[in-house]
């Protein structure tokens, strides 16, 4: 990967508001203009009052001209501010819509092999880091360094040796700083670090509570918490302490410039080759460039903070993306056949060939259009892995995919949402109407369209009952919908979806016995007629199943029915025993579900 410095990488989402940072900056340098302008007159007021006769009109002409010309410093600087506040805020707008453009093309199984608290961390706060330098910078940066240049200019309009002796501390404040930021980028390193470190504690602190309460751990995990926190505190103190002495001196020296101007001026005047006038003016100007010296200082440590933010955000944007060809093609048939399909995660959980155990070898299958398929076999034997490369979470390793005849990477992502729907455990449900949600498979459907899919998937019912039925928000009714009920909402928004392939994954696993029959009837309706895989846990509700495979340890054991399985492939008749086995000893206790 190229790494861009962070500058150009900020600027490349700057694209259009490329005219208001230009005028930012414009409008910064005219302020900066302005501001001088009171200097020049107060020199004037002097030279009157100095000459003996002040005319107060002129006086107050000057003072006029100072007033306005401060009044205009404000008011292009506040112009000023405000357009770099604007671009800045669309350039963390096009981040993170780039991020999130990105998150699309990644493939999806190494997006949801993500932790939420990393991704939150990058689009939210890193990307938020960027602001505020972002947008004092562009005029405060302008306005601090050419401030001191023009003042540096104008002293040297008025006498040179008076702008040389301005300079005078500058040599020891370079050295100072010279000696902090020496080890700088290490400590800034080791500091991200730790602050990462702390970061993560907490969020694992935050998501396990549930678990280190069930467990009474909450000491040991808090220790460990504690201690994150502590030697971040440690940490950072030490750095502090570390540097404070040199930041002092730089401190206390920087603003010194009288130190040079004033002997020096003094021996000037003495020796009559510096006016009264033009030494008050160089004492006050050599005062006048302290703030915004002092203020530079500080936009090391921002500058630092948006190189690691843009970091960050460069590593997610250039991370790995599924090729897609974007030209839809046609695709007669549904059925679907893996040839020679072999794949393995890499250690990241990312598509690879040579890394990681292979998880798949050699698989040759089909699925046939119309029909019901059912992966069965020993857990952890890839019948998940299938469905979710079928679905293209990744790309095969070796081998291919095809519906239809296509190869699903000639397919564009979105040509094979339509045709398949994933129903999987996890029920997401968006914080939007319960309506909305089951619309989510089709946002051109009516609403009477939303009614019968939900009615076919057997939750209309339940959420006719809820406080605003169809228009409770998913949010409020979460915490009170059963994960049965969940999955039904998610299996009506595929029946709204009526795509015609349906992978179902352990849709079944977690339910009682009310929910199970429901659930049952919800998927009928959903499969009616499609090309259908299920992967199942319970072997009763598979054994009308068109084509039963087996699947163990990476490989295809077994193809048949039901009856010819039980026949033939003693694995699948174990599994059929433990199955009735259970069924029998769960209805001997008075236990629904296995
Ligand atoms: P099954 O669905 O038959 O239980 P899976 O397809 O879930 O099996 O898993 C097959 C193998 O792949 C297992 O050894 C599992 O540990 C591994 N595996 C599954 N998902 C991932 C992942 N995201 N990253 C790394 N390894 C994985």
């Amino acid at each position: 990967m190229k790494h861009k410095s962070w500058i150009s990488t900020v600027f490349s989402f700057a694209s259009q508001c490329r005219g208001k940072i230009i005028l930012s900056v414009l409008c910064a340098i005219i302020s900066v203009a302005a501001g001088l302008i009171p200097y020049w007159s107060v020199y004037q007021i002097i030279t009157l009052f100095i000459g003996g006769s002040p005319v107060m009109a002129e006086v107050w002409k000057w003072c006029w001209l100072g007033l306005r010309a401060y009044a205009i410093r404000f008011l292009l600087y506040g112009i000023s501010t405000s357009l770099s506040h604007i671009s800045a805020y669309t350039i963390l707008e096009n981040i993170r819509l780039a991020l999130a453009r990105r998150l699309m093309k990644a493939p999806l199984g190494t997006v949801m092999g993500e932790s939420v608290g990393k991704l939150k961390n990058v689009l939210v706060d890193r990307v938020e880091t960027i602001e505020l330098p972002l947008a004092h910078m562009i005029p405060e940066c302008i306005a601090n360094l050419l401030l001191p240049v023009a003042v540096f200019l104008y002293l040297v309009w008025i006498d040179w040796r008076m702008a040389l002796a301005m300079l005078a501390t500058i040599p020891f404040v370079l050295i100072a700083f010279a000696v902090m930021m020496k080890d700088f980028n290490k400590l800034y390193a080791a500091y991200m670090e730790s602050s990462n470190y702390v970061n993560s504690v907490i969020v694992e602190y935050v998501e396990g509570i549930e678990v280190i309460k069930a467990f009474n751990q909450s000491s040991s995990s808090y220790e460990k918490f504690a201690k994150a926190v502590q030697s971040f505190k440690d940490y950072t103190l030490k750095w502090y302490q570390s540097s404070w002495k040199v930041m002092n001196f730089v401190s206390a020296v920087l603003p010194s410039t009288f130190l040079g101007t004033l002997p020096i001026g003094m021996y000037l005047y003495r020796s009559g080759s510096l006016t009264p006038q033009d030494l008050t003016m160089c004492l006050i100007l050599s005062l006048g460039i302290v703030g915004p010296l002092m203020n530079f200082t500080t936009y090391v440590n921002e500058t630092k903070a948006i190189a690691y933010a843009v970091h960050d955000v460069d590593e997610l944007l250039h991370g790995e993306e599924l090729p897609d060809t974007g030209k839809p093609v046609e695709v007669c048939s549904k059925d679907i056949q893996l040839q020679d399909v072999s794949f393995s995660y890499t250690l990241k959980g990312t598509v690879g060939k040579e890394n990681g155990k292979q998880v798949l070898s050699h698989i040759n299958l089909t699925i046939p259009e119309g029909k019901f398929t059912a992966l069965v076999g020993p857990s952890g034997g890839g019948k998940s892995t299938i469905a979710r490369l079928i679905a293209r979470f990744w790309d095969v390793g070796g081998g291919k995919i095809t519906i239809g005849g296509v190869d699903i990477r000639n397919m564009p992502l979105s040509q094979l949402a339509d045709i398949v729907s994933f129903v999987t455990q996890d029920n997401f449900l968006f914080n939007c109407s319960i309506k909305e949600n089951i619309r989510l498979g089709n946002p051109d459907a009516a609403d009477e369209e939303v009614y019968a899919a939900a009615k076919a998937a057997c939750c209309d019912e339940f959420i006719r009952k809820l406080d605003h039925g169809y228009d409770t928000m998913a949010g409020d009714a979460g915490n009170r919908l059963s994960g049965g009920e969940k999955q039904r909402i998610s299996i009506a928004r595929m029946i709204l979806k009526n795509a015609p392939v349906v992978i179902l994954d352990e849709a079944t696993a977690f339910t009682d016995q009310e929910n199970e029959e429901k659930i049952q009837q919800s998927i009928a309706a959903l499969t009616k007629g499609k090309t259908l895989l299920v992967i199942a846990h319970r072997l009763s509700t598979i054994k009308n199943a068109n084509q039963i495979v087996v699947l163990k340890d990476g490989q295809v054991e077994n193809v048949g029915t039901h009856q010819q399985l039980l026949e033939e492939d003693s694995l699948y008749r174990d599994m059929w025993e433990a199955h009735t086995g259970a069924q029998n000893w769960s209805a001997g206790s008075g236990k629904g579900g296995d």
